[in-house]
């Protein structure tokens, strides 16, 4: 029932927005009043949410503009929310699919994108969006030489908390600071920590500016499933940050702050209360505004400059870990 409903929520819409004839890369803004169809891929906890925001995007949204046209998946599932499973083979050859949504364990994050962005289709990957600096600078090239949008979601930069955070860091001066997050053990495929805990990275680049990295060191015990990054990094003015990321099987998941201002200690990240639309809707109605046209060059610049440095970044400790 439920299903039915936005199903014929779906015919309804595309029933009245003619399908785009155009070839879906030829310019990364869509003329506003059509439909553009989407492909998820991977249909873990990212992807099944995904295809329920499609299925029931917010009202007079962006994201009312995309209409989930099938997924692919390695397991044979024939139909997932009513939306069939499809080949990637015919995901990239339909011209009814426009955009792709990356929703794979991390480490296939960056042949998706390629294979995608090389078929013409605008790509929402689930971030990180490669495990090497290179390779994403080469995919952005790629979708800016194709006229499509490559969009990297970052929820983390979309909550409620993160939000106070920011507000109560803007305007201080820091003198040095500390993030360390815990969290169970994950699951093979996600990549080294520096790049699967890149949700943070991105907190304190967007919170401190562009940082430069003067240490960093990885422990692990094989055998307890344990292991402990630890990144010694410096703001453009030599303040020290520290960035931990520590896993284990049960261990709980925290996030503790100590950041140290002229004046002002901060050490909990603000409570805030959780704002009305979820943070993958948050994130679609962004990708689709970039559809259609309505995010400034100015701030789709600004966003590619911080993802490329915060890969880059990652990969310097990948290399100072391993070295
Ligand atoms: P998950 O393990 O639940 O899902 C991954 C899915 O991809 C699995 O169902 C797997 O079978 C499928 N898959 C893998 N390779 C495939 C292939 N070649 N073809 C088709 N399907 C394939 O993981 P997740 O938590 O959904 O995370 C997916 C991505 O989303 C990761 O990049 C993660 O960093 C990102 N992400 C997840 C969350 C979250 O809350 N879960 C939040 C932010 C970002």
């Amino acid at each position: 029932m439920y299903n039915k409903v936005f199903k014929l929520n779906r015919i309804k819409l595309q029933e009245v927005v003619p399908q785009l004839n155009s070839h879906p890369g030829s310019s990364s803004v869509c003329l506003s009043n059509r439909m553009l169809g989407a492909v998820v891929v991977g249909v873990g906890t990212a992807g099944a949410v995904r295809i329920r925001d499609m299925l029931t995007p917010l009202a007079g949204s962006a994201a009312e503009k995309l209409t989930v046209q099938g997924f692919i998946s390695r397991r044979k599932l024939d139909a997932y929310q009513d939306v069939k499973q499809i080949s990637a083979e015919e995901a990239v050859s339909r011209e009814d699919i426009h955009a792709a949504f990356i929703c794979t364990e991390n480490d296939s994050h960056e042949d998706f994108v390629r294979m995608f962005l090389q078929a013409g289709k605008h790509v929402c990957v689930e971030y990180p969006m490669a495990l090497s600096y290179q390779a994403a600078a080469q995919l952005w090239d790629l979708a800016q030489k194709k006229g499509v949008v490559l969009h990297e979601e970052h929820i983390e930069l979309l909550t409620e908390d993160y939000k106070q955070l920011k507000k109560e860091v803007e305007g201080k001066t820091l003198l040095e600071g500390s993030l360390h997050f815990a969290g169970g053990a994950l699951k093979p495929g996600f990549g080294f920590p520096a790049f699967s805990g890149i949700a943070r990275l991105s907190w304190l680049v967007d919170l401190f500016g562009e940082l430069s990295v003067r240490a960093a060191t990885f422990e692990e015990d094989a055998e307890q499933g344990y292991s402990k990054m630890t990144a010694q990094l410096l703001t453009s003015d030599s303040k020290p940050l520290t960035w931990i990321e520590e896993r284990q099987a049960g261990l709980p998941r925290t996030k503790k702050i100590n950041f140290v201002f002229d004046g002002f200690t901060l050490t909990q990240i603000p409570p805030a209360p959780r704002g009305t639309v979820g943070l993958f809707m948050q994130d679609l109605i962004h990708f689709s505004g970039k559809l259609s046209g309505q995010v400034s060059t100015e701030e789709l610049d600004r966003e590619r400059v911080r993802i490329l440095h915060c890969l880059g970044l990652a990969q310097k400790i990948q290399e100072l870990c391993k070295s």
